[in-house]
């Protein structure tokens, strides 16, 4: 099955749920139940992958429907959906979130545990498609704090780091939300090869402030 790049209907969703469930695992951003994958149709019905399943067995059946307060109206949803709902609230253009365990961009976050952003400022391309990259701070799996800690970055931020723990992309649509994803991770490679290699060097000023420029043109979106 391939992506469905315009769900029409709440089955072609789910399909599509559980394509990006399956590319993030062959991309080895999740381990067993890791991860979690949410869309929302209106604020009253929010499809979210389910608690405890290996992400690559989920079924269109198993995905859980939650509403933007938390209630539970059917099947039985991750727990970690108090982070997915923060974003549904703060950036009301989300349509989808996509959390998972990227390898890379966890070790960046272990290896520089002050760090506040990646240094985005060493490639052109991750100014242009994302803007920046905050490291949210940790929190444990599964509390409020989650959520909470998000707060600073919405809307504004819609590819982030979560501190010893993994990332969380959103989007307009399930492609953005995952593509942010894959961004993310890939440019994390490059900045960990670089890193191994020598020093991170930075663009320049001016040449910084034109692809800030640039992206502004660009809009919010992932790219
Ligand atoms: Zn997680």
């Amino acid at each position: 099955m391939g992506p469905i790049f315009e769900p029409k209907s709440e089955s072609e969703i789910r399909q599509q749920i559980i394509w990006v469930s399956q590319e993030l695992r062959k991309k080895n951003m999740l381990a067993s139940a890791d991860g979690n994958i949410s869309y929302r149709i209106s604020d009253e019905r929010i499809l979210i992958t389910p608690s405890g399943l290996p992400k690559s067995f989920i079924k269109e059946k198993d995905i859980a429907v939650i509403d933007i307060n938390n209630n539970i109206l059917e099947g039985k949803p991750s727990s970690e959906r108090l982070m997915h709902l923060e974003v549904y609230k703060k950036a009301p253009l989300a349509k989808s979130v996509v959390h998972a365990h990227p390898p890379r961009s966890i070790a960046w976050s272990i290896a520089f545990p002050d760090a506040k952003e990646l240094p985005i400022g060493a490639m052109s391309e991750l100014i242009l498609a994302v803007g920046s990259v905050p490291i949210v701070s940790y929190a444990r799996p599964g509390t409020v704090e989650m959520g909470t800690n998000l707060h600073h970055y919405l809307p504004g931020n819609r590819v982030m780091i979560l501190a010893r723990h993994g990332a969380l992309s959103w989007g307009e649509s399930l492609i953005e939300s995952f593509c942010g994803m894959e961004r993310l991770e890939h440019s994390v490679e490059i900045l960990s090869a670089a890193h191994q290699l020598g020093t991170i060097s930075e663009l320049d000023e001016s040449e910084l402030s034109e692809l800030k420029k640039l992206r502004k043109q660009l809009g919010d979106k992932t790219l």
